[in-house]
């Protein structure tokens, strides 16, 4: 605590914050070189339905191999692109390469896949956000219904009234809202009701322990019940065993996604695995 730090405890604090806004810089800077040297990629991760086996669809996820450092975790450079006025490039780079995947896949499978995409909170509260991805589903001739965008609660909870227009706007192009890392941010469970949203999906922290976590196993409960009672789909996320699987499909969670059945993967594998041959039938089920 602050009271027990001597003077050169606070010394060596003062030179951690340096080197930790030093690190930031510095990969602020990274970042900019990154979007120009093509260093990001995407990877995909199964959503599958519990009860007709078959895959509902994929989350996109960023992928960034720094030329020295190697791959960095999508958890330690988002949140810096946020801060530093990079994310609004990044966002739309990663929205745009979803669409044309899905638009490619069309053509070359024959196969609908509907990928969800994340949405960091600015990009989000961009003004512009709606018709840019309005913009992009049409550049590419993709049908709205086949994207999924994934905001987390902060982000609708920041101004609720332009947030519920913007997702009204957004169900007008088809396009489909998850509320990601449901049931760590909601201040308010009552004002869901207002948003029209389609899926939670909920956050692998209440997941991981269960069923042994009596308590977490009670939150995942009620959140099955009221997404039932709004009439929401449910998605579990973070599954890694067949006893959370079991406990979902008991609960009436039919969606799922997680290690259990598939870790993130590019997009090579995607295909052969899913989409080739008669591939949309989740093995691992
Ligand atoms: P998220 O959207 O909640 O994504 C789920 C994260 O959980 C991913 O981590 C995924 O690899 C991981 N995961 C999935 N199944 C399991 C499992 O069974 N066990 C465990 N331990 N982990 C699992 P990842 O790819 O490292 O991404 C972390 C976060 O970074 C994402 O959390 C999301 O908030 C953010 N992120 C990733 N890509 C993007 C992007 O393109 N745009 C934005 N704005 N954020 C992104
Ligand atoms: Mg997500
Ligand atoms: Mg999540
Ligand atoms: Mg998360």
């Amino acid at each position: 605590t602050a009271k027990k730090m001597g003077k050169n405890d606070f010394v060596i604090f003062e030179e951690h914050m340096a080197s930790e806004l030093k690190a930031q810089v510095s990969m602020t800077s990274d970042l900019r070189k990154a979007l120009i040297n093509r260093e990001f990629h995407l990877v995909y991760q199964p959503q599958v339905n519990l009860y007709n086996h078959r895959i509902f669809g994929a989350e996109v996820l960023l992928r960034w191999n720094h030329p020295v450092r190697g791959p960095v975790s999508p958890a330690e450079f988002i949140p810096v692109a946020e801060a530093h006025g990079l994310i609004d490039q990044l966002g739309e780079y990663v929205l745009r390469c979803a669409i044309k995947q899905i638009a490619d896949w069309k053509r070359q499978y024959g196969r609908a896949v509907r990928l969800a995409v994340n949405v960091s909170p600015r990009q989000f509260g961009r003004f512009d956000f709606v018709s840019q991805v309005g913009l992009m589903l049409e550049e590419f001739q993709v049908d709205g219904r086949l994207l999924e965008l994934e905001i987390t609660e902060s982000a609708l909870a920041k101004d609720i009234e332009t947030a519920v227009s913007k997702l009204m706007e957004l169900r007008c192009l088809g396009v489909g809202v998850a509320v990601d890392d449901f049931g760590t941010g909601f201040s308010n469970l009552a004002s869901l009701k207002r948003y029209p949203v389609d899926l939670l999906k909920i956050d692998r922290s209440f997941i991981r322990d269960i069923p042994h976590d009596q308590d977490n196993l009670a939150i995942v409960i009620a959140i099955v019940q009221m997404a039932k009672t709004l009439g929401l789909k449910i998605l579990a996320e973070g599954v890694e065993t067949i006893d959370q699987i079991r406990v979902m499909r008991q609960q009436g969670c039919d969606l799922i996604q997680g290690f259990y059945v598939a870790r993130p993967m590019l997009v090579d594998q995607f295909e052969k695995d899913y989409l080739s041959g008669s591939g949309q039938e989740s093995g691992a089920l």
